[in-house]
């Protein structure tokens, strides 16, 4: 995916944000409406994701759940016990908004839950996926933060990406896990299980899942080769300008974060102790301002070494060669 939106109707949407829970919800007003579709052509596009969840080897056995809004009351999602990568669009079920099956011969899904308390905390929100990415879910199992301030298109799209407190899987209480941070990120991570994203389409619902789990496989896979570079503060800066010409908003735009380091200053980070997450495997990028400071790949940074070790050799009255 290039950085560059693919019209401005689509911006306008801003879908993709994630600002801190003591400031205002990003996402509190409604998008357009979008064109409406037949139900065997949502049917369809349903059964298209789940290939798409299957094939990317996001949905093991019959992992996973897909949902679409149809009105205020009706909701169509992907039965349970089928596969994703299998599912025929006479599979799927249509359900209320508390979750009780209205048709389909197929029994709903037993997450429908988590899918319909995002939808009535979100009323822009118009899909929802749930996976198992194992990327994105290692960090899930880790409790490791995801680390920001390294790719462009993540730093655009996704912003900060929560994790959610542990909860067993299928109750009200696991789908009220996302409610502290649904209203301020499109993607979150699941404690121990996977992962949900949700989009004012199926198509975009199902993108910032990919974009996490290949984010996520970008960042293993640079740590096992030795380190992963961050973005100075200026090349954030201007890649958070570029977010805010597309009409993105983002928490390290605010007024109120004006001060804080734009890439060290995780937007989650007050709910890490109840999350049971820590920075463990992943070094903390720098701190705003950092940038201006000579690096260790910098002749300046060899230099101010060599002359504090001469200093304390000076100092023990030892020779610094
Ligand atoms: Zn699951």
């Amino acid at each position: 995916m290039t950085l560059k939106p693919s019209s401005s109707k689509t911006m306008s949407s801003k879908p993709m944000n994630s600002r801190p829970a003591t400031n205002k919800p990003a996402f509190t007003k409604p998008v357009a409406k979008i064109a409406p579709k037949s139900l065997s052509k949502l049917k369809d596009e349903i059964c298209d994701i789940g290939r798409r969840i299957y094939n990317k080897g996001f949905a093991a056995g019959n992992d996973g759940n897909i949902s679409m809004r149809l009105g205020p009351n009706e909701v169509l999602c992907t039965p349970t016990m089928v596969s994703k990568g299998f599912m025929k669009p006479s599979d799927l079920c249509i359900v209320d908004m508390e979750g009780n099956q209205i048709s389909g011969s197929r029994k709903r899904s037993s997450e429908i839950l988590l899918h319909l308390t995002i939808m009535k905390e979100r009323s822009d929100v118009n899909s929802v996926v749930h996976c198992h990415p194992p990327h994105a879910t290692a960090f899930a199992v880790a409790r490791e933060p995801i680390p920001q301030c390294v790719l462009p298109e993540v730093e655009v799209f996704l912003g900060d990406v929560p994790i959610t407190r542990y909860e067993t899987p299928g109750s009200q209480k696991f789908a009220d896990t996302v409610k502290p941070f649904v209203k301020n990120s499109n993607v979150l991570i699941l404690a121990n299980h996977g992962t949900v994203s949700c989009g004012e389409t199926i198509e975009k619902a199902y993108w910032w899942t990919e974009i996490l789990d290949a984010y996520c496989r970008i960042l293993m896979l640079a740590k096992d080769l030795g380190r992963v570079t961050y973005f100075t503060a200026q090349e954030e800066r201007e890649l958070l300008d570029l977010k805010q010409k597309w009409g993105y908003s983002d928490p390290r735009l605010d007024k109120s974060m004006e001060n804080c380091d734009i890439c060290a200053n995780d937007v989650f980070r007050s709910s890490w102790g109840q999350t049971g997450v820590t920075r463990k495997a992943f070094d903390a990028p720098p701190a705003m301002g950092v940038a201006s400071l000579p690096t260790a790949a910098s002749p300046d940074y060899d230099t101010i070494v060599k002359a504090v070790t001469e200093q304390v050799c000076k100092e023990l009255g030892i020779s610094a060669a």
